[in-house]
This record gives C-alpha cells, structure tokens and sequence, in this order.
C-alpha cells in the first residue's frame, strides 16, 4: 500500500528511485566530573577530536573538490571555520577548566549556549545558521565517541533517494558526488545550508518529513516531488507512470531553458527587455552566470555589514565591490547601500538603544544611514570609487520624502568633496536610483523620477507597508498578495513616472523572480526585471514568447478591477 508523506520542498524536481534509510550510530554523550589534574589531558583529548574532524571534512572535501565549483564548496569551509571559531575551542576548554568536566559535556554546555544565541536572533536567516553549530558538534562528538567514520559504499547510492534524520553540507555534497536521485529529511528548514545547497546543485530535496526513517525502509521504491514536499512510498503503477512522465517533461522543459542561456530577452513583437539578477555577495556572480551571463540589478550590500556586525571600512567596502564588478566582467552593477534593521540587524549604536516595537516601520534602510552619516559615509565613498572602474549604479533603499533624497544628495557631495581633497580617483557622474518600495514614495514616484537616474520598485517591502503586514510574521502571511489591487496600482504609478521622466526603472523584488507575474508586468510596461539567478530562464522563457501588443490590453482591464480575486482569474487567463 502507498504511504504519502509531507515535508517542505525545498529544491524543486521529480526523483524517482529506491529508498537509501540513512542511520547514523547513536551514541549518548557522556557526563562525568574530572579531577583537576585530567584536565589538560581532557583538553587534550578535546584537541584531538577537533583536528579529526576538521581532517574528515577536508577529506569530503579533496574527494569532491575536482568536479564541484568552489562557491559549493565554500558549504564546507564554513564548518572548518567553525571547527577554529574561539567560540567552540576556547569556549569549550574554559567549560572543562571551570566545570572541572570532561570534554563530552564541556562541549554540550558550549553548544546550547551558541544555540541559545542563535534561537534569539530575529533574523530568520541567522537563526537558522544553528543547525551549523549543531552539525559541527555532533561531528566533533562523535570524533570524541571515536566513532568509525564509516560513509555508506558509494555503488550502493548512484540513482537512490536517501533518507535521513537531518544532512550536513557535507553529506549533502559527498552523497551528490555518489550521484543519488534526491533527499528527504526529517528534520532541517527551508533556510538551512543543506536546504540552500540542494537547491544549488539542483537535486530535488524535501525537509521536515517527520517519521520518514520509520515509515520507509531501505529498498522501498519511492517518488518525490519536491515542488510539492511530497514523498510516495510503494507508489501504485498509476502514479509511477504519472510522475515518469512529468518527470520527462521536467527534463525537456529544463533542456529548452537551458538553450537560453545568453540569448536576449526580447519580446515577439522586438522589444528588448533587461533582464539582470540579485545578489547578497560577490560570490553569487558565479551562480548567476551558471544560469546567464546577466548584470546585476540588485547587490544586497547588508550581507557583508552582518557578516562583521559593523559598519565596515571604506576599503573592506571597496575591494568587496571591486571582487563584485570585476566578477562582472564590464556588465552593469547596481550596488544598494546598506538597508540595515528590521531583520537585517547589526549591532551599532541604534540597536542598542530602546527595543523598537515595530522594526520594519523604524529605522531601517536609508533612515538608519542619515542618522548615522559618519557610519554611512565610508559606503558613499567606496561606491564612488568603484564607479570610476566599471558600469555601476548606486541605489537607495526606502526613501519616502523628497527631503532624506536631499540629505542623501547633500552627502553624497560631502563625499566626492572628500575624495576630490583626498586626490583620489571617482566617478563624479554616479547614476543614483531610488527603491520605491512605501507607498509614500510610489505616490511620489513623478516628485522623485525627476532628480533621479533610476528607479527600481522592491515588492517585497511595498507589498508589506501597503497591505500593512510584517512580512516576516507567518499569521498574516495569508494577506501576502502581489495581486492587490492597491499594489499594482502603486506598480503601474511608478512604472509610468519613470516613463515621463524618461529614467529606466526596474522591478527587483521577488515578484520580478516569479514567472507567473512576468506577463502582468510587461503589459503593465516594466522593462527591466532583476531577479533570482534560477529564475532567470523561466522569466526570459515567457518574455520571448510574449507579444507586448496584445498583453497592454488586457492588463488595462486587469488594472481596473476591484478584488484581488477577479485580478487573479484574469492573470490566469493572461498566463494560458
Ligand atoms: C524589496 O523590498 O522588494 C527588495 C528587493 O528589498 P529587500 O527584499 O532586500 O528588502
Ligand atoms: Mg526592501
């Protein structure tokens, strides 16, 4: 009888094949008190299992490292640079010294303490970077159990789906190399490392299926569909023969898109439309240009402010920016200064004073850089610099009156006054955009178009501060709609004052990334879109077989219905 189990799809794609159960020994971690004589031995001892482990990760890493590009690879530094972080060695030395314990416990102590760290972290992403921590200490636990580091035999995988209780990077990226189908997980979120790999190296993955090594047993024929978060277990042939064939299909629409790499994105009926992607740091490039050799219409700068937890210097900003255009290759590079706050948070003066109750309407993004100009200033003058040596734009986050852009114009001057003084090379014809993303500014779209470059609309804010939820709040995520009326007419505002200004402008949220929007948009007369690097195809897929001539109509009507429900069975008619 088939069993159907749910998780959460995290990297699309049908696997079809037998089940692997992958079980880890268990081994319980020992507790005992240690005279204080042990205790350097116990150190010791500790010092040795940390050096063993680092020494299995960088064997995954030798046997994998000839085929698997080295953005992939960085998974697996990340847990090296663990293995040395003081917050695991010393942490857990000082617990043996101060606890009089031996190195077991010393380092579950140390543990729940980096986990309780991370369960307070508002950032959904950063809070999820606990599962590293655990990933890390259970290696170095089991290097202490002297575990035999026994991995399954390779020509047991090839074609197999494997099932575990939770899979490190490591493991995701070893069990790759032996080629299998697909994952399914018990436990892991769709933000984890692994999550983020799988989707990376393009196997289908499911995490979160809870019981999955009790209700599935080695051997077991299995389907998963990772779009949905499904796994049939024991299918009947009925549904084998559904899922063979659109697993075919996948594999014939995965061809085609394939053959648009490098081909323009233009309509049926010739024009041509910009279609770039987004990025959190230089390295993504490499990923993008997996897909497309496209620019870039969206570099979230906060990543490098939250991976320090400063404001970093003028020349950390420079040479990242640098890495990021040279990557680029002479493509575009819209590069947007700091949108710190809410859940991008780094610990500077502001976050420590009083607890904002409602982050996202505090000061965020650009609010936060004009009370803070002596912070913000070392950005201005790393992008003016950078702009001296290729096509790049700088773009602002969440402006909503006339005068913060004034404030902003005002300093970027005090910075090219600095660097005019200081006799160093800059681009004195910096093209300057906006992100439309309050309704304030969208209101205002015409007032700011006129002493702009660009504008570039960021949906995912817009939708929130128009609809009037938090975004990151799962109970009103059911509101969440692109398809309100209100946001499109907010959109179409926007699009339509950069029209009459004559000033490019773009879309760059996650909106622009979903193809289901693509037609919608262009009907509407966006003509740049800056999306998700595995978006890319999908989207340049639907623009060559548009025509823009009999889209426009038919998004006038869309525009002028009242519910997000008519607008809805209406795009769908669009999309057939
Ligand atoms: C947006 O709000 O649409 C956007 C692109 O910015 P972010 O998602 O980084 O807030
Ligand atoms: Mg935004």
């Amino acid at each position: 009888m088939s069993i159907i189990l749910n998780g959460i799809g995290v990297s699309k794609g049908i696997a079809i094949g037998e089940a692997y159960v992958f079980s880890r020994e268990q081994f319980t971690i020992r507790e005992y008190h240690i005279s204080k004589s042990r205790q350097k031995n116990e150190i010791q001892r500790f010092k040795v299992a940390l050096s063993k482990a680092g020494d299995q990760l960088r064997n995954i890493k030798n046997r994998i490292a000839k085929d698997t590009p080295p953005d992939i690879l960085a998974f697996i530094d990340t847990h090296l640079l663990m293995l040395q972080d003081p917050a695991f060695n010393e942490g857990t030395t000082s617990n043996i010294k101060e606890y009089s314990c031996n190195a077991e416990w010393a380092l579950q102590i140390q543990s729940d303490r980096l986990v309780q760290v991370f369960d307070e972290m508002q950032d959904s992403y950063l809070r999820t970077r606990k599962d590293d921590v655990l990933h890390v200490v259970r290696q170095i636990q089991s290097c202490l159990a002297e575990q035999p580091d026994h991995a399954p035999d390779a020509t047991q995988l090839k074609g197999r789906i494997i099932i575990a209780d939770d899979l490190t990077p490591a493991d995701t990226l070893m069990f790759q190399h032996q080629k299998i189908a697909g994952f399914v997980t018990e436990f892991g979120g769709p933000l984890s490392h692994t999550a983020i790999l799988s989707k990376n190296i393009g196997i289908p993955a499911i995490v979160g299926a809870r019981y999955a090594r009790q209700l599935i047993r080695s051997g077991e024929t299995l389907i998963i569909d990772g779009q949905h978060g499904m796994v049939i277990n024991t299918p009947d042939r009925q549904s084998l023969k559904q899922y063979r064939e659109l697993r075919k299909k996948e594999k014939v629409r995965k061809d085609l898109l394939r053959k648009l790499k490098n081909v323009p994105a233009i309509t049926l009926d010739g024009k041509a439309i910009t279609l770039h992607g987004n990025i959190d740091r230089p390295e993504d490039i490499r990923t993008l240009h997996q897909f497309d050799q496209t620019g870039v219409g969206l570099y979230r700068t906060e990543m490098l402010f939250m991976e320090k937890n400063e404001w970093p210097d003028e020349e950390t900003q420079f040479k990242n920016y640098k890495r990021a255009l040279f990557r680029l290759n002479d493509l575009p590079l819209t590069i947007r200064t700091a949108d710190l706050g809410a859940d991008k948070e780094i610990e500077d003066a502001i976050n420590q004073g009083p607890i904002a109750h409602n982050p996202a309407m505090g000061l965020r993004a650009i609010r936060r850089c004009l009370k803070e100009p002596e912070l913000f200033l070392p950005q201005l003058l790393a992008i003016l610099r950078v702009a001296a040596l290729g096509p790049v734009r700088m773009m602002i986050p969440m402006l909503t009156n006339i005068e913060e852009l004034h404030q902003l114009l005002s300093l970027l001057e005090t910075a090219k006054q600095e660097l005019r003084q200081r006799n160093v090379r800059f681009n004195e014809q910096l093209k300057v955009g906006a992100m439309i993303e309050v309704p304030a500014a969208a209101l205002s779209a015409d007032a700011f178009a006129k002493q702009l470059d660009f504008l570039s609309i960021g949906t995912n804010d817009l939708i929130q501060y128009t609809l009037a939820l938090d975004r990151i709040d799962d109970e009103v995520n059911y509101l969440y709609n692109p398809l309100n009326p209100a946001v499109l007419q907010l959109i179409k505002l926007s699009i339509d004052a950069g029209k009459k200004a004559r000033i490019p402008v773009s879309l760059c949220g996650e909106m622009a990334s979903d193809p289901q929007y693509t037609r919608l948009l262009l009907g509407m007369g966006l003509n740049y879109f800056s999306v998700q690097a595995n978006s890319l195809l999908e989207v340049k897929h639907i623009i060559n077989h548009s025509k823009l001539s009999s889209l426009r109509p038919q998004v006038r009507k869309i525009l002028a219905c009242q519910s997000t429900q008519e607008i809805e069975a209406q795009v769908e008619r669009l999309n057939q």
